[in-house]
């Protein structure tokens, strides 16, 4: 638990030397063209760096790169219990660098600094600590042939991983990717989003002081257009994992489809339904759980409660406790530690978030709360979280992914109409039921199509348990230990005996 207070943060921050280039083969390099981008931070528009702009040129050496380390074995074939070692002791290195970590995460894309420190920088050590300690634990297996024959069904690392990563959770989403991508004995390209790659840059040097041999991850930080389509054209990226919009998902198909058939594995988009039935067992706590799913995180997550479904003979009652609830989440400077809600990535999105809230309003939805920016004088890019209901869910604000603090209050009169309404989305990512009767609880759970279903709380989880999308919210999943399937080929060696 750290004690430090915003002005701490404030003179850290001061301190900070900022690293702006690509790693490639163990060392930091500028890109090959020479070009930089200007990192800005939304908590108040402050220059925070120049970042490599990288491009085909980059991609080609990383790849080439990556592709002579995966080749030499140096850790492809290394025994897995060495791999472990290693994993463990990067995750180590992350949290004895939590706080620069954390800082670093909170100047880049605008969360709070307390959920940085609590929440990003221990989960994504844990991505990779979990990853490495499953590794020497798994087993390959051997057919059921006939008595002449041995068939061995194993497990292979694909080879080069590229790994293309979104800014709201810019260090989690990397590691839930590296950590079973290096446990398998892949080699990695990974490239950040333009909007927050400063953690992504700066743990590629704690890879190497782990010992994560040099040309097995490497980090290229740069626009999806340049570096990410690059990397998911190129001809010799055995796999591409991806976590952002389901637009550039489809997108990433489409460049497989045109290069190599690289597999593709994509995490994509969300929104998502929270079911709040009469006979939910606790409302304070349902109230409390549906303002964290869209306040938490400036509601820049993929699964954010978006559509709040409320049965209609509690509305009047419930409403006023979600009101309630959403007092706790005040937008404020993202480096005070008792602040909850920090700044909107950049003006784009908060440019995007308001539209959506002109969108509700054009569309006769009523506004209970928030619906302004805030803070401008600050230089940020801040948004009251905003509550509208007499939301149908064909209204714009229902139907597309805001991304941003937005909440649509759906009502409905019986189960059937609250699946339908749940299900009524191109997405499938995750969904909450709120209910005191366990049948219904298990029959509406069956019922809906999402990868996630949490029954009264919302947001739970931890490595243990996939994570991932049905419909247009992608394919595979990330976490657990199903994850391995997207980083490893299987092999099946007939040998006659
Ligand atoms: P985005 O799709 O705009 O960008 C994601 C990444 O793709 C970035 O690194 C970007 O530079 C890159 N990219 C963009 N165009 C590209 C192209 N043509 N070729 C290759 N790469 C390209 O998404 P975003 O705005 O960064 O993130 C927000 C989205 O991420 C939301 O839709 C959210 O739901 C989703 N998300 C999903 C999950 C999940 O696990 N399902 C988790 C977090 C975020």
């Amino acid at each position: 638990m750290t004690t430090l207070t915003r002005a701490d943060w404030e003179q850290r921050a001061q301190q900070l030397k900022i690293e702006g280039r690509a790693f490639i083969n163990g060392e930091y390099t500028a890109a090959v063209s020479g070009a930089t981008f200007e990192c800005l931070s939304p908590v108040d528009g402050r220059l925070l760096a120049q970042i490599a702009s990288c491009d085909e040129a980059d991609a080609n050496r990383a790849v080439e790169n990556a592709r002579a380390t995966f080749a030499s074995g140096v850790w492809s074939r290394l025994a897995p219990a060495k791999r472990k070692a290693t994993m463990i002791r990067f995750a180590g290195l992350l949290k004895q660098n939590v706080e620069e970590l954390a800082l670093l995460e909170t100047l880049d894309m605008g969360k709070p600094i307390s959920d940085s420190l609590n929440i990003d920088v221990p989960g994504a050590a844990q991505a990779l600590s979990w990853n490495g300690e499953a590794i020497d634990k798994i087993y390959d297996e051997v057919a059921a042939t006939p008595h002449d024959q041995l068939g061995l069904v194993t497990r292979e690392p694909v080879g080069v991983v590229a790994a293309i990563v979104p800014w709201n959770f810019p260090l989690l989403m990397a590691c839930w990717k590296l950590g079973p991508a290096l446990a398998t004995g892949n080699s990695v390209v990974l490239k950040p989003s333009e909007k927050s790659p400063l953690t992504a840059i700066r743990i590629a040097q704690l890879a190497i002081e782990a010992g994560i041999p040099a040309g097995v991850l490497n980090v290229l930080p740069g626009y999806g257009h340049t570096v990410g389509k690059a990397l998911a054209l190129h001809m010799d990226v055995d796999t591409l994992v991806f976590t952002g919009s389901t637009k550039i998902a489809k997108q990433l198909m489409i460049y497989a489809g045109e290069s190599n058939m690289k597999r593709v594995w994509l995490e994509a988009g969300g929104k998502s339904p929270n079911i709040v039935f009469a006979d939910a067992p606790d409302l304070n706590a349902a109230a409390e759980s549906a303002a964290s799913a869209i306040a938490f995180n400036q509601g820049e997550v993929c699964t954010a409660g978006s559509r709040l479904l409320v049965e209609r003979s509690i509305k009047d009652k419930f409403l006023p406790l979600v009101l309630e609830a959403l007092k706790a989440w005040k937008p404020g400077n993202p480096l005070d530690p008792a602040t909850t809600v920090g700044a909107l990535v950049d003006t784009q999105q908060m440019n995007t978030v308001l539209s959506y809230i002109d969108a509700g309003h054009s569309d006769g939805a009523k506004l209970l709360v928030g619906g302004k920016r805030i803070l401008e004088e600050t230089g940020g890019t801040y948004v009251e979280p905003t509550i509208f209901d007499g939301v149908t869910n064909a209204m714009k604000i229902a139907q597309e992914e805001i991304f941003g603090p937005v909440l649509s209050v759906i009502t409905f009169d019986s189960t059937e109409e609250a699946i339908n309404i749940a299900n009524d989305t191109p997405y499938g990512l995750a969904a909450g039921v709120w209910t005191a009767d366990i049948s219904k609880a298990h029959l509406t759970a069956k019922a809906l199509r999402a990868g996630s279903v949490w029954v009264n709380q919302y947001d739970g989880g931890d490595m243990t348990a996939p994570f991932g999308g049905f419909k247009q919210s992608g394919n595979g999943r990330d976490k657990s230990l199903h994850a391995l399937d997207k980083y490893t080929e299987l092999k099946a060696t007939w040998i006659k005996l």
